[in-house]
C-alpha cells in the first residue's frame, strides 16, 4: 500500500469541488465497488414498510439483531394498520432483544399511526413526506428512498461521515452538510451505491479506532493513510469479513 497521490482542500474556496477532488473521489468509489461487489443494505426487508421499520429499529443496535427479530415482528404485524393496532405488551416482548424496547415500541406505534392517518397506511416515496413522520430523519428517509424506491439518496451514518472526512472529501461534521458536500462529487445515480460502499468499508476495514490501512483497497487515494496500522499483516488481522455487521 502506498501513500496518497493527492490531498488538498475539499473544495475550491468552499464553492464547487475541484476537478482533482471529484476524480479522486470517483476513483475511490470505483475501487470500493470492485473490492465489495456484494455491498448492499445489510438490513433484510420485503417492502418499503418493512425497510422503514427495520431502519428505525436499527438505531443503537446491530443490523444482525434486527434481522433476527424481523420475521417474528412482521409475521405478527405485516403492515402499518396492523402495527398501529398492535398490543403494546406483545410488541415490547418481540422487540425485547433489541434493547430500548419500550422506546422502540413507542416509535413503531407512532410511526404506524402516522402512516395510517396521513398516507393511507403506505410509505410515501418522497423525502419531504418521509422526514415528517415521527422518528424518521434524513438518514432513515434516504435509506428507504434509495433501497425501496430506487430514488438516489446519500445515507450519512457514523461510518459514512467518518470516511468522507478521512478521505478528504469534506471537513464538515454536520450530517446534512456532509450529504451535500459528498453529493456534489458524484452523479446522483451513484448516491445509493456510494453509501453502501462507504458504509461497507467502514464496517469492515476503516474502523473508527483502528483502520486497517495496510489492507485497504483505497489507501492510494487516502490522505489519512497511516491513521491505522500500515503493516499488511497487522492490518489484515483487523479486517472483518463475516456476514452483516
Ligand atoms: S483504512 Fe486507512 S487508508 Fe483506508 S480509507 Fe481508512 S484511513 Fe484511509
Amino acid at each position: 500500500m502506498s501513500a496518497p497521490s493527492s490531498s488538498g482542500p475539499p473544495s475550491a474556496a468552499g464553492g464547487r469541488p475541484s476537478t482533482a477532488l471529484v476524480r479522486r473521489a470517483r476513483k475511490v468509489d470505483r475501487a470500493l465497488a470492485a473490492a465489495y461487489p456484494e455491498a448492499r443494505c445489510e438490513l433484510d426487508f420485503a417492502d418499503a414498510f418493512e425497510l422503514l421499520v427495520v431502519t428505525v429499529l436499527s438505531a443503537q443496535t446491530t443490523d444482525r439483531r434486527v434481522n433476527t427479530t424481523r420475521p417474528t415482528l412482521f409475521a405478527a404485524y405485516p403492515d402499518a394498520p396492523a402495527m398501529a393496532a398492535a398490543d403494546r405488551a406483545h410488541l415490547e416482548q418481540i422487540l425485547g432483544p433489541l434493547g430500548f424496547f419500550r422506546a422502540k415500541t413507542e416509535s413503531l406505534l407512532k410511526l404506524s399511526a402516522a402512516l395510517v392517518a396521513d398516507h393511507d397506511g403506505e410509505v410515501p416515496p418522497r423525502l419531504e413526506d418521509l422526514v415528517k413522520l415521527p422518528g424518521v430523519g434524513r438518514k432513515t428517509a434516504n435509506v428507504v428512498l434509495g433501497n425501496a424506491f430506487d430514488v438516489p439518496g446519500i445515507t450519512v451514518d457514523t461510518h459514512f461521515g467518518r470516511l468522507a472526512r478521512r478521505l478528504g472529501w469534506t471537513e464538515e461534521t454536520d450530517p446534512v452538510k456532509v450529504e451535500h458536500a459528498v453529493g456534489a462529487l458524484f452523479p446522483k445515480r451513484d448516491w445509493t451505491m456510494l453509501s453502501h460502499h462507504l458504509i461497507w468499508h467502514g464496517r469492515r476495514r476503516c474502523h473508527a479506532k483502528k483502520p486497517a490501512c495496510g489492507a485497504c483497497p483505497v489507501s492510494h487515494w487516502c490522505p489519512s493513510f497511516g491513521d491505522g496500522p500500515t503493516d499488511p499483516v497487522a492490518a489484515a488481522a483487523l479486517v472483518k469479513t463475516q456476514g452483516p455487521a
